[in-house]
Formats: C-alpha cells, sequence, structure tokens
C-alpha cells in the first residue's frame, strides 16, 4: 500500500482512509467495532463533520485512549466567530481529545482569505494549539482552484473518483505542486461506482488520500482486502473505467444532497440519478410501489428552482428529474431496460 503525505502538513498515511458520514446510519455499537476494525487492519486517517449528527461522537469512543495513534481531521460549516468557537470546542469535546490533526471549512462557497474573519479563527485556534493543520473542502471547481491559488490552506478536499475531468485532475497536481495535501472525497461518486478495485486502482496513480465512506463491516473488508493485495493500473482496469466513463460521463447527480430539501418534497439526491442506479443496481429494487410514488412526485416540480441554486454541480435538476422520470416510466412500460 503507497503511503500519502499530505503536503506541508507532514500527515503520512496509507492511501486508504475512512470517511465517517455513513456512520451516522447504524449504532454506536456497529460503528465502535467498525472504526477499531478500520485501525486494526490498517487505516490510520478518520474525517468527520460537526454536520455528521452523531459520527464525531462515535469516533470519540473508538478511539478513546489511543488519539495519538490516528489522524482524524473534522469540518465546520460556521461563517462566524461565535459558531466557529461553539462548533470547534464540541467536536473536540464528542472526539474526547484535546487537538483536531485537521480542522476543515466544510463545502465552502468560495474561498476565505486573510480578510475574512472566519480564516482568522482557524489561524487562531491553531496558535492555541487546538488544530495542527487548516484545511478546506469545496464542491466547485473554480472555488477549488482559487483556494490553491491562495496558498492559505494546508489540505484541499474535493470529490476525486474515476469519473474525473481533465480539470479534476489538473487541480489534483497543482496541489502536489503547491505542497498541499488533498483528500479525496467521494471515491465512489456517491454511489454509483461499484467496483472498488477499479478506484483503488485509479487513486494509486495520483497523490491523493481517499476518505472512502464506510457502513457495513462488508465494505470495510473490501478496502481493508487492498493492504494485503495491493492494487495497481491495469489494462483489466483501465477496461473497466473506460465503460464506467462511457455510461456515466456527462450531466449526472452525485447523490449528495445539498440541493435538498425539496419544495415539493421529491428525494432529489435519488430521483436524479435514477437511470442510472437502476441499471447499476439489482433493478427490482427500484421498481418498488415506495420508489414509483417517489418518482411520481417529480410531475408536482413547481419549477421554484431553489434546488439548483444550491447544486455545487450546477445541474439543471428540473429537467434532469424530467429526464430520469420519462425514463422510469419507459421502463415500468417495458419499452426501455
Ligand atoms: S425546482 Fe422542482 S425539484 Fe427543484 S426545489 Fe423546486 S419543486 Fe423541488
Ligand atoms: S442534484 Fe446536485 S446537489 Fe442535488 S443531489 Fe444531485 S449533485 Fe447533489
Amino acid at each position: 500500500m503507497r503511503t500519502i503525505r499530505l503536503g506541508k502538513t507532514g500527515i503520512t498515511v496509507p492511501q486508504n482512509a475512512f470517511g465517517a458520514l455513513p456512520i451516522q446510519r447504524v449504532s454506536e455499537e456497529e460503528a465502535v467495532s467498525l472504526l477499531r476494525n478500520a485501525y486494526d487492519g490498517g487505516m490510520r486517517f478518520f474525517d468527520t463533520a460537526r454536520a455528521y449528527s452523531d459520527s464525531e461522537i462515535k469516533v470519540g469512543k473508538a478511539f478513546e485512549g489511543m488519539r495519538e495513534k490516528v489522524f482524524i481531521s473534522s469540518n465546520t460549516q460556521a461563517t462566524t466567530r461565535e459558531k466557529f468557537e461553539e462548533d470547534l470546542n464540541t467536536t473536540l469535546t464528542n472526539l474526547k481529545t484535546d487537538y483536531l490533526d485537521i480542522y476543515q471549512l466544510h463545502c465552502v462557497a468560495r474561498c476565505y482569505t486573510e480578510e475574512d474573519d472566519i480564516f482568522q479563527c482557524l489561524v487562531d485556534a491553531k496558535q492555541q494549539g487546538k488544530i495542527r493543520h487548516i484545511g478546506i473542502t469545496a464542491h466547485k471547481i473554480g472555488v477549488a482552484e482559487d483556494i490553491v491559488k491562495s496558498g492559505l490552506y494546508e489540505t484541499l478536499q474535493f470529490p476525486f473518483s474515476y469519473l474525473a475531468s481533465e480539470r479534476d485532475i489538473a487541480l489534483v497536481n497543482s496541489c502536489k505542486e503547491a505542497d498541499m495535501g488533498f483528500i479525496a472525497m467521494k471515491g465512489l461518486s456517491g454511489g454509483l461506482l461499484t467496483d472498488s478495485k477499479a478506484c483503488m486502482a485509479f487513486m494509486s496513480q495520483y497523490d491523493a488520500l481517499p476518505i472512502w465512506g464506510i457502513q457495513r463491516q462488508s465494505e470495510l473488508d473490501e478496502w481493508l482486502s487492498f493492504f494485503e493485495n495491493e492494487v495497481t493500473m491495469t489494462d483489466d482496469m483501465k477496461a473497466v473505467i473506460e465503460k464506467d466513463r462511457e455510461e456515466l460521463l456527462g450531466e449526472f447527480c452525485r447523490g449528495c444532497g445539498y440541493c435538498m430539501p425539496c419544495t415539493a418534497d421529491i428525494m432529489i439526491n435519488q430521483c436524479a440519478r435514477m437511470s442510472q442506479m437502476i441499471r447499476r443496481a439489482p433493478s427490482q429494487n427500484w421498481l418498488t410501489d415506495f420508489w414509483q410514488k417517489e418518482m411520481l412526485k417529480i410531475d408536482s416540480c413547481v419549477e421554484c428552482g431553489i434546488c439548483r441554486t444550491r447544486c455545487p454541480y450546477e445541474l439543471d435538476i428540473p429537467n434532469l428529474l424530467k429526464k430520469n422520470l420519462k425514463d422510469y416510466k419507459e421502463i415500468l412500460a417495458g419499452k426501455s431496460v
């Protein structure tokens, strides 16, 4: 397994890390077991966030008494000093620690600079020893490029998978040139990619630390198996990736949910990518009465446009939903597969 040095932070860990968003959805006992098994299997870097309900508490419980053996990053969505301090103190309490290895501004809409008090909050927290390194996460490529150019942050977290564009790959390379750590979120592109080996092979070509979102022991086992059997890019892997890229590239929804809630109660993060999900997972799961009702809600879209303003990928959501519904109805009618 390759190790990744996260730029000037000096943090050096195996290129196989744990994204702790999905452990919100399992019991504390299951989450703690998953996290400890991840550590026992070789993972050393764990990313959580104030916004992931009880994820930090679970991470704190799992690594109590062994804090210095792992690297932990967390995120805040704060935009004011008061909220920043409240979030950071809560995070440290939840994680049962007195420092974070990396503290990140979470999913920012623009690059915050020295002129913004929220950036100064990070600098102050670092001086106080509460955080060791300053990081940031973004979903929009233009914002991410501004962040790298600013030279103010030690790490950048950004979506990166084998559906990446040339511009995304250039971003990863520019982080390397700037000696900035690159943390790759959404390595499975929000569940659209299902071949973990191909995802790992792709990642192994870059100086990127993937934080795989893990909810089940079976998923963890797949990632841990790469410690034993190292994966590199081969012609077979390239063929899998090429096929998926042909099928999936273009206007596609990553399932992140940032566009929600919808005025018409449409489950956008599933319905806007139904055409892909239904062809990539057992289709029966998506043809149940429940999903038929959810898909039909698309007809009640009032075109308010709120979702469009929130989507970090600037998708034309109302039209994307309509296309998915049309396709879904054709599948139901047996006119399409
Ligand atoms: S435009 Fe349609 S899909 Fe988007 S929030 Fe409004 S009602 Fe929901
Ligand atoms: S439409 Fe955009 S914001 Fe909404 S789930 Fe998909 S990618 Fe995320």
